[in-house]
């Protein structure tokens, strides 16, 4: 449980303690533990000051959007490092009186002068190592949060934006507790962080990570939310921001007394004022699948997420057998997550063609991509991606698409309405590029290290490559799951490419392996990515690591924690239960409107 103090300061500036604008809380204080049932409307989060602050805009009449709008200003203040408005996400929405899904394609954007080998340095033709990348201005995109809720609030809102901002401009001026995760996040920056007298100000206090229990406070962020409520996001994308911004990026204030050596020398990146000003969000068709009668709705291209996600259950729902014993079904999950990752890594771009997109998805090309399976013994991975041509059962050679980053954030939000949002957003890294805009409180993103920075596909194409104005390829996977056309279930996580598989996993679980949804998200987790050792936490290596292993799987390192999800299944007639993260990240946040009982 994160930032409690936080949460007493949101409560005073809503019930006007100290802010005259300010509106009274609508119920009381809010209950919010790790998961709840209930009704009239939820929401999840990682943080209970973002959770409370979109509970409170749904108690006050607000809809889900706007909830989730004001849940996602509020983390850009107490998760500073996993989202906020220097960085981008997916947005995706069930509207339950079109009963249709939409999404909102906030990636961040490369500058229009970005060509192929923008991250091989030019003086010895090898690409940067990946933190020399991360902590520049080169790896800067154009953010495209803000654009986001703006986007967002003006479709389907009822609710401004500028009083989501003011509202979370008052949490950053009356400060947040840090705690243990908190502070873990820093001290795994520190490095990074240190390099930069605006990042060391907010975030190194005397040059360390803030003790657990100290409070931060970021009156910068409260004028720069304030200013974009009074100025509109032109302020923003044009305005004094917009100088700001480019400006570090041109020249990074790197500090004349780092808190520590930095290997690599810091650059400066190439993104134009028309870069900034010229940015839109998109909004394309969700993806779509079937699965088991279900229909999967997730984020289609430049996220992998909705392909990925989308084709790795056709595979399964084409090769489980109805008899399968649990231990089969763990396999066969490990699997399917392989073949559907080796197709992500070769077809799966900011430009793959709506035609590919489709046949991946196609139940056709599952059941070809399932005749690779061995229910008695595990593929040697890296497995080759299908053959668009010749069918999915065929192979051409095998080629592995590497993969960093754990950090992001996610929530999920319903009102009384049956609006669903799922949303996940990022910096990339935690701390992005550990640079704090100076004077203006928030992170910049490292989002353009998500390209790859050299092809990964041998001989064929990668589709991958940074180009002129192009979105990197995301893992993002908020995804909403209709079940007779009503929504069944929400879901997302951060965790870099591990999203997927946590996503995966998380409705495999809860579909095919009989768990409640409570379980579903606590069940140890284990990501195989198509790599030679499948990444797990000490718990799934521990429950099935024997029994794997001699089906021929192998374990790579293990991992401390994979994702931080968060999730809503509906059970009908406006109820639902709301289920966060019981204990990853320090636990996440699950409140109802109406709790039941
Ligand atoms: N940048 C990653 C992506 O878009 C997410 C990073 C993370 O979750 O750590 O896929």
């Amino acid at each position: 449980m994160r930032f409690l103090s936080a949460l007493a300061a949101l409560s005073l500036t809503l019930t006007g303690g100290a802010v005259a604008s300010a509106p009274a809380l609508a119920g009381g204080a809010p209950s919010i533990g790790t998961s709840a049932t209930g009704s009239g409307g939820a929401v999840v989060t990682v943080d209970k000051t973002a959770t409370a602050a979109g509970l409170e805009v749904l108690r006050r009449g607000g809809n889900a959007v706007d909830a989730a709008v004001a849940a996602a200003a509020t983390l850009g203040v107490t998760e500073p490092f996993a989202s906020g408005i220097g960085g981008g996400g997916f947005f995706v929405y069930y509207d339950a009186r079109k009963h249709s899904v939409s999404t909102i394609d906030g990636r961040e954007t490369g500058p229009a002068t970005m060509t192929e080998t923008y991250f091989v340095n030019p003086a010895t033709g090898l690409p940067y190592a990946f933190d020399e990348a991360r902590v520049s201005g080169l790896s800067v995109g154009v953010p495209g949060t803000l654009a986001t809720w703006e986007a967002a609030a003006r479709a389907w809102g009822t609710r401004s934006l500028s009083s989501a901002l003011r509202t979370a401009a008052d949490v950053a001026d009356r400060g947040y507790t840090v705690d243990a995760e908190f502070r873990r996040q820093v001290t795994e920056n520190a490095a990074a962080f240190g390099q930069f007298d605006a990042t060391k100000a907010l975030y190194l206090p005397n040059g360390l990570p803030p003790e657990v229990g100290t409070t931060i406070r970021n009156p910068d962020l409260a004028n720069t939310y304030r200013l974009i409520a009074k100025q509109g996001t032109t302020a923003f994308y044009q305005g004094a921001i917009a100088r700001d911004l480019l400006n570090t990026v041109h020249a990074p204030a790197v500090s004349t007394s780092p808190t520590t050596a930095w290997a690599y020398p810091i650059r400066p990146g190439t993104l134009t004022a028309s870069d900034l000003a010229s940015y839109r969000v998109r909004t394309p068709a969700p993806t779509t699948s079937d699965y088991r009668g279900l229909t999967v709705y997730g984020m289609n291209t430049p996220s992998s997420g909705g392909t990925t996600v989308g084709e790795a259950l056709n595979i399964l729902e084409s090769s489980l057998p109805a008899s399968a014993t649990d231990l089969e079904k763990v396999h066969q999950y490990l699997e399917a997550s392989a073949l559907a990752f080796a197709d992500r890594g070769r077809y799966i771009g900011a430009n793959t063609s709506p035609d590919v997109v489709k046949r991946l998805l196609s139940n056709e090309w599952g059941a070809q991509r399932a005749c690779r399976i061995d229910p008695d013994k595990a593929l040697v991975k890296p497995v080759a991606p299908g053959d668009l041509v010749a069918g999915g059962c065929a192979a051409p050679a095998a080629s592995v698409s590497p993969d960093t980053g754990m950090s992001t954030t996610n929530l999920t939000v319903t009102d009384r309405w049956g609006n669903v949002v799922e949303y996940t957003l990022t910096l990339e890294q935690f701390g992005g590029n550990g640079m704090v805009l100076p004077g203006r409180g928030f992170m910049l993103n490292n989002e353009l290290t998500d390209f790859n920075f050299t092809g990964t596909q041998g001989t064929a194409a990668d589709p991958n490559l940074p180009g002129p104005g192009k979105r990197p390829r995301s893992s993002m996977s908020p995804t909403i799951v209709l079940k007779n056309g009503q929504p069944y279930l929400a879901v997302g996580s951060p965790g870099g490419s591990t999203i997927i598989t946590t996503v995966l996993e998380i409705i495999y679980n809860r579909v095919d392996r009989g768990m409640t949804l409570q379980q579903a998200m606590a069940a140890p987790r284990g990501a195989q990515r198509n790599t030679a050792g499948i990444q797990a936490e000490p718990s799934f290596h521990t429950l099935y690591g024997p029994e794997l292993t001699a089906l021929g799987h192998a374990f790579a390192a293990d991992a401390a924690e994979i994702g931080a999800a968060t999730s809503i299944e509906f059970t009908g007639h406006g109820s639902v239960i709301a289920v966060a993260e019981p204990v990853r990240r320090g636990g996440g946040a699950a409140a109802v409107v109406h709790p039941a009982g």
